[in-house]
């Protein structure tokens, strides 16, 4: 039996969590089929063709936007490409246009969510705090650590950040399933509603603690039940200054068994995100999977991984062969559990918790995404009302069926619930991370084995 929506809610209250490591301004535009068609029209469609058949690692100019975009859009699947050309921003800008702006990056958005659910406190970290992003903040129990006098001290978020600071803005093309365009003769067509995100990665965001809060992490532990911490596909390969991914990565890895250190009832999530430099990203899960609790990820990221630590790939609806390279990530980086968003299923293994707690925490997260999906953002509890309706998708019911199957073969309790999925969403940004971190806060907050 599932335990009612509001009852987790509640539970979730008494719950401290520390957010961090990215935020940034998310500049939103949906592409209608003209304002797409306008745009291959305006650019080399043959080199387009050309880069189609390559994996664009950096956007340096329109055809490699262009050529990315319509990649992904193909296969209507989320896609995230740094920038590396910023004299594109001025073309972006005058022939594409800006969207609308809120707050983004995972922890962003996810700070941002706890506030709605009313979290006891939550703590929220980006390196540095621009004005601008808290600016776009719930105000509600929200916390930024410093040091203070060489003590740690919590301060509200907004009187902790700095005017000065120019923030990071990410473009986010948003476009709706089915949508059709024509590359010359070909048609392409949009298999989902997804986005494509043409990252900025400005030299001064540094994801990361700041060295002086580094020497109080401990302390930080014990104000917290849980952490939820992203961003590290962020990392840049060098630093201005010299330092690399590997410096950042490994510092990370450090600081994040330091908030353990005093406090070994506090739970790390980490949630993944399109890293599509193979050697950082291999980097990253060596080093950061050993350290956290816990890893969410969607389809793409799974094969992601798995192609990184077992050089194989995947079919998300290939039910078992997922459980099973699940189950071994969960055993080569002794986590104590994972979970798996697509479009039409979500899945969480772990030994710690019985099934029904799993599969409640997968419910609490998936009425979540589904209200924000329907309504384009969370603003109050009120709203979850919308998130319960909406129905169950088939595909993931069929899943299911081929799951109860198997069940029985594994010393892993398997949570698994079909994508409460919105037909026309308003928005597709943060859907992955409301879900993830939905589905942490509802298991820290529930009773393990
Ligand atoms: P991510 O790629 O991590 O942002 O996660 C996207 C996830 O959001 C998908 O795997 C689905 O579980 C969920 N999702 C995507 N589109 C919708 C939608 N229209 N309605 C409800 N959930 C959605």
């Amino acid at each position: 039996m599932l335990r009612s929506f509001y009852e987790t809610l509640n539970q979730v209250a008494n719950l401290s969590l520390l957010v961090a490591f990215n935020a940034n301004i998310d500049s939103i535009k949906h592409l209608s089929k003209s304002e797409i068609q306008r745009i291959i029209d305006n650019v080399d469609k043959e080199k387009v063709k050309r880069l189609m058949e390559f994996n664009i690692k950096t956007i340096r100019t329109k055809e490699d936007f262009v050529a990315a975009f319509l990649s992904a859009f193909k296969e209507g699947k989320p896609k995230e490409i740094p920038l590396g050309n910023d004299k594109l921003n001025e073309w972006f800008d005058s022939f594409i246009g800006t969207g609308y702006e809120r707050i983004g990056g995972q922890a962003g958005i996810v700070a941002n969510l706890m506030g709605v659910l009313c979290l006891k406190k939550i703590i929220f970290y980006t390196n540095p705090l621009p004005k601008q992003i808290t600016d776009l903040m719930e105000k509600r129990n929200i916390f930024y650590p410093t040091i203070t006098n060489g003590k740690l001290e919590l301060k509200k978020v907004e009187e902790a950040a700095d005017e000065k600071i120019k923030p990071k803005i990410n473009r986010i093309f948003e476009y709706t399933k089915g949508t059709s365009i024509n590359l010359d003769e070909e048609k392409i067509i949009a298999k989902n509603s997804s986005r494509f995100i043409v990252a900025s990665r400005p030299d001064e965001v540094r994801i990361c603690f700041d060295r002086k809060l580094s020497d109080h992490l401990e302390d930080l532990g014990k104000h917290v039940d849980g952490a939820f911490v992203s961003g590290f596909h962020s990392i840049k390969e060098k630093y201005s200054d010299g330092l690399t991914f590997e410096y950042y990565i490994s510092k990370n890895s450090e600081d994040l068994r330091k908030l353990k250190r005093k406090n070994r009832s506090l739970k790390i999530h980490m949630e993944m995100a399109s890293l599509p430099n193979e050697e950082i990203r291999k980097y990253m899960i060596d080093e950061i999977f050993p350290v956290v609790d816990y890893v969410g990820m969607d389809n793409v990221e799974l094969n992601d991984v798995i192609y990184s630590v077992f050089r194989t790939r995947t079919d998300e609806n290939d039910i078992r062969n997922v459980i099973k390279n699940l189950i071994d990530l969960i055993d080569v980086f002794s986590l104590e559990g994972i979970q798996l968003h697509t479009y039409n299923y979500m899945l969480l293994i772990s030994k710690k918790y019985e099934e029904a707690e799993l599969t409640n925490a997968l419910n609490f997260g998936s009425i979540l995404a589904a209200t924000k999906a329907a309504l384009g953002g969370i603003v109050s509890v009120s709203d979850f009302m919308v998130g319960m309706k909406v129905p169950f998708n088939i595909n993931g019911l069929k899943i299911e069926n081929e799951l109860n199957k198997i069940r029985q073969n594994y010393e892993y309790s398997i949570g698994f619930l079909p994508t409460r999925m919105v037909e026309n969403p308003k928005i597709t940004v943060g859907l992955g991370d409301t879900l993830s971190s939905g589905i942490f806060v509802a298991l820290l907050s529930s009773n393990n084995k």
